[in-house]
């Protein structure tokens, strides 16, 4: 399918005021923030399918925001017949704009990021962000997946981090019991996979 939205050329990390006032304004966030709110701080696991959940929603409106000056392309391809998933609507939303503001950090201007949800063997769940962007040199993969962790790179300089997103998506994902996976090549680009396991399937 063709990209859904561009984001701003140049890449910025978190929510700008403009995607704050968009992600206000759209009834389906409203109705994921009610949800949200009703669960917060109770850690509850629940079942909502990965489209309706408060994680996609707001990677989608954070793309919306970004649509109108963009360089880089967001592509995503959740099918609709992803089958539902136990999972905690906060994380799936941290770990998503984690890897997500990644990508568009570590991606050039007319690049390309893709979120992509599948189901894999064993019925397993995959969620895919992946981008062309700069890589990671694979002596490096073991400092970034580590605490405040970080590669020097021009792109990286423009930007503020603390070094912590990958841990915490890997953290996070964990909890689920499940696994993340970080492939990468330098000037080729960056796919991390994310596998919930068939016991989070909500049938
Ligand atoms: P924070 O997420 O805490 O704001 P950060 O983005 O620097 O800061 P991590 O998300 O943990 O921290 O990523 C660690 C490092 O891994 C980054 O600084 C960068 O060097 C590298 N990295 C992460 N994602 C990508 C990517 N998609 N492409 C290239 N390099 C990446
Ligand atoms: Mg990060």
């Amino acid at each position: 399918p063709a990209p859904v939205a561009v984001l701003d050329g140049r890449p910025r990390v978190g929510l700008s005021a403009e995607d704050l006032e968009l992600l206000a304004s759209d009834p389906d966030v409203v109705k994921a923030r009610e949800v949200n709110s009703f669960q917060r701080g109770s850690d509850v696991i629940v079942q909502k399918s990965i489209r309706e959940g408060f994680g996609l929603v707001v990677a989608e409106a954070m793309v919306k925001g970004r649509a109108r000056k963009g360089k880089i392309n967001l592509q995503l391809e959740i099918p609709d017949d992803l089958p539902r998933l136990h999972a905690d609507q906060r994380k799936l939303k941290q770990i998503l704009v984690n890897l997500l503001s990644n990508a568009i950090k570590f991606t050039p201007q007319g690049g390309h990021i893709k979120l992509t949800g599948a189901i894999g063997a064993d019925n397993r769940i995959l969620l895919v962000v992946s981008d062309n962007g700069i890589g990671i040199d694979e002596d490096e993969l073991a400092i970034v997946l580590s605490p405040f962790g970080q590669v020097d790179s021009p792109l990286a300089r423009e930007h503020q981090g603390t070094g912590l997103g990958l841990p915490l998506v890997r953290a996070m994902i964990e909890m689920h019991g499940g696994s993340m996976e970080l492939d990468s090549t330098p000037g080729v680009g960056t796919t991390v996979t994310l596998c919930f396991p068939a016991s989070r399937l909500a049938g």
